[in-house]
């Protein structure tokens, strides 16, 4: 079997209401989807970004080699990336939709679904928490609150909001109001989204240190390692970063000096399937539980999940559970028809536990006429 085509497809759709975090607004979802199809006609669906890398530097690179050497041709394109320019940034993306790709075709070429690829499952069904409450014009109170109430009635044991987008007073004020309305019972999370200095981040955190938050996620730049490590030392609530981050070796400093509570590698940037296991089992050993950041589309949605349910409690435990040992998967609730429409049946939670899929590869039908008729 051999690697015959590799096609990429940019993928966007508008949104009906804008929202924002401390970086921007956005008003349209878009991703980069791959398909690698062998010879013998087999596909594979991965995701990422870069298509231009994908198309001009990776495919070249992958085209007639065996798709089950997926080790192998990680290497291979990874070597073009180091001996080129010894970085790797949004080359990384482009690694990982290949990567992901690689791994569905693999499934499929076996009839085994990546869970088992990757060695077995430890867990049937993935904890997750519901990712929403983004800033949105004349949100609050109402709007806001109602959004939160939602996700309780879904039946979500956790959930995350933005701060960084107002002042500080107006941050906690929405905080604030979050906890009261969803009691003491539901987890519940801020990020910043890179968006305070050390200094302003510890007061926020200081600010909030009552509300039981279980993790302050990237309270400051994704590359300074030394504020991470500032931030951590000065607050009570875990501290949780990593979805900007790449490869193994970007990883190392911030999970050798602990400058993480939670790390949140992101499976379609951090190089794909293959190299996030290689993070997961450096966190794992350092005693950081890995919490996946997800956003995008069903096929990393099912990526995430196939290699969350292999990933051992941290630390071992005779009960272990959600937030405390298990990992806790991002599942991201922000209005998006790629999300919801790519396959026939969208990925829904249960009682805040998605169920692993069992088909061979990522176990998705991608519909090829959603992706056509969001394809750019
Ligand atoms: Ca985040």
């Amino acid at each position: 079997m051999k690697i015959a085509t590799i096609e990429t497809f940019d993928l966007t759709c508008p949104l009906g209401r804008p929202f924002g975090w401390s970086q921007g607004w956005i008003e349209q979802r878009n991703t980069t989807l791959v398909k690698i199809t062998t010879d013998d006609g087999l596909t594979g669906w991965g995701e990422g970004a870069a298509s231009d890398l994908i198309n001009n530097l990776l495919a070249p690179l992958l085209i007639g080699q065996d798709p089950i050497d997926r080790n192998g041709l990680w290497e291979r394109m990874f070597h073009a990336l180091y001996n080129g320019n010894n970085a790797v940034g949004l080359a990384g993306s482009a690694v990982s939709a290949l990567d992901i790709a690689l791994w569905d075709l693999a499934g499929k070429a076996t009839n085994l679904p990546v869970s088992a690829l990757l060695g077995g499952k430890i867990r049937d069904k993935v904890a997750v928490y519901a990712t929403g409450l983004y800033y949105t014009e004349g949100e609050f109170p109402d709007r806001l609150l109602d959004e939160a109430r939602g996700y309780v009635e879904m039946g979500f044991k956790g959930m995350k909001t933005k701060v960084g987008g107002l002042s500080l007073k107006d941050d906690v004020a929405r905080v604030r109001a979050l906890r009261e309305t969803i009691g003491p019972d539901i987890s519940l999370m801020i990020d910043a989204n890179e968006g305070y200095n050390a200094t302003t981040a510890i007061r926020l955190g200081r600010e909030l240190a009552d509300l039981d938050l279980v993790w302050f996620e990237e309270p400051v730049n994704a590359q300074d390692l030394d504020a991470y490590l500032e931030v951590k030392a000065a607050l009570p609530m875990a501290i949780a970063g990593g979805e900007n981050l790449r490869t193994r070796y970007e990883f190392k400093p911030y999970l050798t000096q602990r400058a993480y509570d939670i790390v949140q590698p992101d499976i379609m940037h951090c190089g794909g399937i293959t190299e996030m296991a290689r993070i997961c089992a450096m966190a794992n050993a350092c005693g950081i539980q890995v919490n996946p950041h997800v956003w995008g589309s069903p096929v990393m949605i099912a990526a995430t999940l196939h290699l969350a349910a292999t990933l051992p409690p941290c630390p071992p435990a005779r009960n272990a559970q959600p937030y405390l040992q298990e990992p806790v998967m991002e599942f991201d609730r922000t209005p998006s028809v790629i999300r919801e429409e790519l396959c026939a049946v969208p990925f829904d939670q249960e009682e805040s536990f998605i169920q692993v899929p069992e088909g061979p590869g990522l176990g998705i039908e991608v519909d090829e006429t959603v992706v056509a008729r969001l394809s750019i």
